[in-house]
């Protein structure tokens, strides 16, 4: 339909459409190998136009000494861009400066178009991509299907721009527009242009220039960045055209936008102060209006942008699910370019903290733990790569994952920066696909690493157990658990061990055999369990009555054994008879006492090993009964 309407239109011939010299030059500049002196014998072609070139090259060119007289001189003076440039804009503004719609700016239409051509120009150059000269036309004639209604339907266009005039949104002038013509000036521009024999790529950004989103071009290629060069550079228009508060919440999401595609606020803020500067003269030339406005470094300082105010207005999105959150840390200078990819990681579900360069980043580190760091190259104070050495330093950090970004891929900095220990990087302008396909490795791999932290943390956790339950399985296999004294097997090994240290210091040892007198008789008048009573009593009386470092152990039934280390052979039996008198005196609360024997035995060079010493002490506790017992035998 909208073709329809557009070759009824055409037939009618109710549209304008550059003529003559502006088509040729239109032509001639998409021309692959076009030359100078074809554009120049071009412009030779029309007389009039001719005159005023060379006039405003004069203008131009005023510090030259020598006139501008000619077109081959104004070309080389001025350079081709700048002829071919001024020609277009010259043919085309002359031929539609004024016209019958009353509500439709004329003067304002050339005035924003000039603007967004020169953006658009300077814009793809600030990203490197070349082809500058055909952006220029593209931004010029990007809102043609405007003046095209303007020019086809004066009376109904000024109706609606009169109701638009208020709220003037895109969208309400859109919808106005296709139901009173069956096609909106989008569409119209985009029919003017294929007809004019301009490449497609044109066709598809000017149609989708107002919402790049409605366009399916794939993120990053050619095309993509064609379209959102002249959105950019058309918003930019809006914005130096509008004023105050709105002037500024416009610059706000204008640099969102801009640094979408690489254009960070520095290097946008300088591309839109010279922007403006050659609009201001190219509209003098043109003898259109242009306004004032202060320098974009001066609006930003006064109120930098405001990350509330920034509209989320379909923006690209990483597209694969996130399986794994993570805890990123952003780092980079640039505040367009921080949130940019604070918000698309924050819609992915990730949780982002930022740092405006490596020294703040390495500050934050122990608080906000991140799992990736995702840093910038360039940056002051200190840059991703003294940032990635500081980070591997540590060995805390060591396993972070790290993303470098780089301007521009760079075999010799790729190098630079694995050998600092970056795990990957990615080129801006950020590409939210490469970002979602790296961000799910990562993932992937945070998730393998938090679940062998956690299995490394069970298995230390179940070991630490074992070395618990171990050391008490150890302690029961060596205690006895009537008198909670050291055993027989404890008693034997403890011997053993004081044995070779008295062999190898020389130092003396003794021990005690300790037998309770008449036990049967306990048993058989008092029953077992007073039995057992008294033989934790015995062994509790011993325990506190003997030095501290001797040992006293249940060595058997009613036996004890106790070890002393250190004890020299005549202090022995003064300290057993301590020993068996406080037994002997201790309350057992039975009727009769209970008495013990004690057989001594000190080390000396007849015995030759622990199992001798013991033999001796047990035969003088023999000794100790045969002599009627609750006695010591030393000898
Ligand atoms: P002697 O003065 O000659 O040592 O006489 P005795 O009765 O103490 O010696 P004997 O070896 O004849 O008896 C020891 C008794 O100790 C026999 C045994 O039933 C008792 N006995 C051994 N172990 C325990 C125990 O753990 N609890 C109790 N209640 N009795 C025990
Ligand atoms: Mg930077
Ligand atoms: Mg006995
Ligand atoms: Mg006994």
């Amino acid at each position: 339909m909208v073709n329809a309407i557009f070759e009824e239109l055409k037939a009618k011939d109710h549209l304008p459409s550059p003529k003559g010299l502006a088509l040729k030059i239109i032509q001639l500049t998409l021309k692959e190998d076009v030359t100078t002196q074809e554009i120049t014998h071009a412009i030779k072609t029309d007389p009039a136009l001719s005159g005023r070139l060379i006039k405003m090259a004069n203008v131009l060119m005023s510090y030259q000494t020598r006139p501008i007289a000619s077109i081959t001189d104004a070309v080389m003076s001025l350079g081709l861009s700048i002829v071919r440039n001024v020609v277009l804009g010259l043919s085309l503004v002359e031929g539609s400066r004024d016209g019958a719609c009353r509500k439709f700016n004329y003067q304002n239409f050339w005035s924003q178009s000039l603007l967004v051509a020169i953006a658009a120009k300077n814009f793809i150059e600030g990203r490197r991509m070349g082809a500058a000269e055909e952006m220029f036309i593209l931004g010029l004639l990007a809102q043609v299907g405007s003046l095209g209604l303007a020019t086809a339907y004066p009376q109904e266009y000024s109706l609606i721009l009169d109701k638009t005039a208020a709220g003037n949104t895109d969208t309400i002038l859109i919808d106005l527009e296709r139901t009173e013509f069956g096609l909106d000036h989008n569409q119209l521009t985009k029919e003017m242009l294929a007809n004019w024999g301009l490449p497609q790529v044109f066709h598809i950004a000017a149609l989708y220039h107002e919402n790049p989103a409605l366009s399916d071009l794939a993120e990053g290629n050619r095309n993509w960045h064609v379209l959102n060069i002249l959105h950019i550079a058309n918003r930019f228009a809006k914005t130096c055209l509008s004023h105050g508060q709105q002037r500024h919440k416009m610059l706000s999401q204008l640099m969102i936008n801009a640094a979408r595609l690489g254009l960070e606020a520095d290097t946008f803020s300088e591309l839109g102060d010279k922007t403006v500067q050659e609009w201001r003269e190219w509209s003098k030339l043109f003898g259109i209006r242009s306004t004032e406005m202060p320098s974009f470094k001066e609006i930003l300082q006064d109120t930098p942008p405001n990350e509330l105010e920034i509209l989320d207005d379909g923006a690209p999105e990483i597209s694969l699910e996130t399986c794994y959150p993570l805890r990123i840390l952003l780092v980079e200078d640039d505040y367009a370019t921080t949130m940019v990819l604070k918000l698309l990681l924050t819609k992915a579900g990730h949780t982002v903290a930022t740092a405006g360069d490596g020294v703040e980043a390495l500050s934050m580190l122990d608080k906000f733990m991140p799992q990736l760091i995702i840093t910038d190259w360039h940056m002051p104070k200190m840059n991703g790569i003294e940032f990635c050495k500081a980070l591997r330093c540590n060995e805390l950090w060591r396993n972070i994952h790290v993303f470098v970004m780089l301007t521009q891929e760079n075999l010799v900095r790729l190098e630079e920066i694995f050998k600092v220990g970056a795990s990957d990087y990615l080129t801006k302008p950020v590409n939210s696909n490469v970002l979602g396909a790296r961000l799910h490795v990562t993932q992937c791999m945070v998730q393998l690493q938090d679940e062998l932290k956690v299995e490394h943390l069970q298995l230390r956790n179940i070991a630490a157990q074992l070395a618990a339950s171990n050391q008490r399985l150890q302690q029961m296999a060596l205690t006895d658990v009537l008198t909670e004294l050291p055993n027989r097997r404890h008693a034997n090994d403890y011997l053993e061990q004081q044995w070779a240290v008295a062999e190898r210091s020389g130092r003396p040892l003794s021990c005690m055999m300790v037998d309770v007198d008449f036990f049967k008789k306990v048993n058989d008048t008092y029953g077992h369990k007073v039995g057992d009573d008294v033989l934790k009593q015995v062994a509790q009386i011993l325990r506190s009555s003997a030095r501290k470092q001797d040992l006293v152990c249940r060595f058997g039934g009613e036996e004890f054994l106790v070890i002393c280390p250190d004890a020299l052979a005549d202090q022995i039996y003064p300290y057993a008879e301590r020993l068996r008198q406080n037994v002997a005196m201790g309350d057992t609360q039975l009727g009769t006492r209970v008495t013990i024997s004690i057989g001594v035995a000190s080390k000396s060079s007849a015995l030759l090993n622990a199992e001798m010493l013991l033999q001796l002490a047990d035969k003088r506790l023999y000794k100790a009964k045969e002599m009627g017992r609750n006695i010591t035998v030393w000898n």
